[in-house]
């Protein structure tokens, strides 16, 4: 097997194998098998869905992988009704139990990475680089919220009161939550999402994204495996009308979505519509993410760090570098530097191991993305345009990384989630400048700062309130414990995956207080 060099440079996040020691890769891919299961995605409830089934297509290529049966409006609706009938008796498994089960899953999706591996790549186009790092946040959700049930629900939290009176404050499940996902992360959303709000107690309604919906079948056995009672846990898969009916029913205690931020805004629409209790909105949504750079940078960490955040996973991650400003004095040799390195990335197979680009997921998503850089083609200056290799299957949705420069940072107006980077330059002394420009987007999910100056950093980090700030590095990969996830303004609600106030918000608070 052809071994990568690393362009991306980060190792952290692994399944028990590093991609530098090639032995342990080469058994690992071993593992895989070359084509994944034919894999149906159900909801327990639509046993009469037949024919209706969607056809899942492999990004890579556009062969079948297999079948989703989109829930209707009113199977949602069913299924809802029936994830309420269930609360109570979810509510009585004990935080142990739902730990043990959570654990459990971990270790099980540890076991399971061969088959994780290749579902991820065939059905969402994920690298063997991205798929070890997806699989292993799956793995660190289940385990770092199953420390969190324990943490929150195992004992009461004993409040002061005066002589005579005891004040406790409890953790107790909300209901039914209702998880959204997206199809970018299709393993590790999915699942963090569903452990978190499962650690909780609660019954979940899991929505998978439409084009991913089969890595998220295969979770969701996992977790049933794991021990999670049929009743408590519900696959969901469907479309836009399928997710809007299921935040629409009254049943819905508490949302937990994560996708594009006028979603959020009519989930949160539909929730307030309702002739039913107040359900909290945990949303994660977008973002136009911008690395600051000084003329003080190191400029060759500076091209590694902007390389993986802009190009890695073909620029569809949420956190992904959209917007670099460059300060003037070193930006032309900073573009050069970039563009060199981004002519090294290969684009092709996602299943072969030194593809550093895969496909994108689908047909719409490529002809967004064709849109965008005709437009920038138009009116600003395209400063590298990568090459696709001749031999790309047809049926395949792949675009090559684009570095276009700007006129002004406004010339950006919209998140492009792709593989395409957008350049600004800034002058000595207008640092002030260019934090309002990143005001201005509303969005604050990532940013990063690249300076050797403390005030510089200093300045940026107290003036903007971004969620992630990375300071000298680069800004995706958020590991799950130490890097809580999440945005403010335009990118989302919080609190943050990860993190921990996470699984508290999946979970209402009672105080009982008693005259002894
Ligand atoms: N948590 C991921 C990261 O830090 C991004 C998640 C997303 O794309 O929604 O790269």
């Amino acid at each position: 097997i052809a071994l990568p060099d690393g362009i991306f440079g980060q190792r952290r996040n692994s399944v028990g194998v590093e991609l530098g020691d090639r032995k342990a890769l080469a058994a690992f891919l071993a593992e895989r098998p070359s084509t994944p299961p034919n894999l149906e995605a159900r909801s327990d409830i639509d046993h009469t869905a037949s024919a209706s089934g969607a056809a899942i297509r492999s990004p890579i290529d556009g062969h079948l992988v297999g079948v989703s049966h989109h829930l209707s409006a009113a199977s949602a609706a069913k299924l809802m009704d029936e994830a309420r009938r269930h609360v109570a008796s979810a509510e009585r498994v004990p935080a142990a139990a739902r730990a043990k089960a959570l654990r459990r899953a971990a270790d099980l999706m540890e076991t399971r990475r061969g088959l994780f591996m290749t579902l991820l790549a065939t059905e969402a186009g994920k690298t063997v680089e991205d798929g070890i790092a997806e699989i292993r946040e799956a793995v660190d959700f289940c385990r770092f919220y199953a420390d969190e049930a324990e943490r929150l629900f195992d004992a009461p939290v004993v409040l002061p009161g005066p002589t005579g009176e005891e004040n406790r404050l409890r953790y107790r499940s909300r209901g039914v939550v209702v998880a959204i996902s997206p199809w970018n992360f299709p393993l590790a959303i999915f699942v963090g999402q569903v452990a978190a709000a499962l650690a909780a107690g609660n019954v979940v309604v899991a929505k998978p994204a439409e084009q991913t919906p089969l890595v998220a079948a295969a979770a969701v056995a996992l977790l049933k495996e794991a021990g999670f009672a049929e009743t408590v846990l519900h696959l969901a898969p469907g479309d836009g009308a399928t997710g809007a009916a299921l935040v629409s029913h009254v049943a819905t205690a508490a949302v937990a979505f994560t996708g594009s931020t006028e979603t959020a805004f009519a989930i949160n629409r539909a929730l307030a519509a309702r002739n039913a209790p107040i359900a909290p909105l945990v949303a994660e949504t977008g973002g136009i993410n911008a690395l600051i750079v000084d003329a003080t940078a190191l400029p060759e960490q500076v091209a590694d760090d902007v390389v993986t955040s802009a190009f890695r996973s073909a620029g569809q991650r949420c956190s992904a570098l959209r917007l670099l400003f460059v300060q003037e004095d070193v930006a032309e040799r900073m573009t050069q530097m970039i563009a060199g390195a981004a002519a090294e990335l290969s684009i092709g197979n996602p299943a072969d191991v030194s593809t550093d680009i895969g496909p994108v997921i689908d047909a719409e998503q490529k002809a967004m993305l064709e849109e965008h850089l005709e437009t920038m083609r138009r009116t600003q200056r395209i400063r590298f345009a990568g090459k696709l290799p001749a031999d790309l299957p047809e049926d395949g949705h792949y675009i090559a990384p684009h570095i276009v420069q700007l006129d002004r940072a406004e010339a950006l107006d919209r998140e492009v989630f792709g593989p395409i980077l957008h350049i600004v330059t800034w002058k000595a002394g207008e640092l002030g400048k260019v934090c309002e420009a990143i005001e201005r987007t509303g969005f604050g999910l990532t940013l990063g700062v690249h300076s050797r100056i403390d005030e510089t950093i200093r300045e940026i980090t107290e003036r903007l309130t971004t969620g992630n700030i990375y300071v000298n590095r680069n800004l995706i990969g958020a590991v799950v414990g130490s890097q809580p996830f999440g945005g403010s303004g335009l990118s989302g609600t919080g609190p943050k995956a990860g993190g921990p106030n996470y699984v508290a918000r999946f979970a209402r608070e009672q105080v009982i207080s008693t005259n002894t």
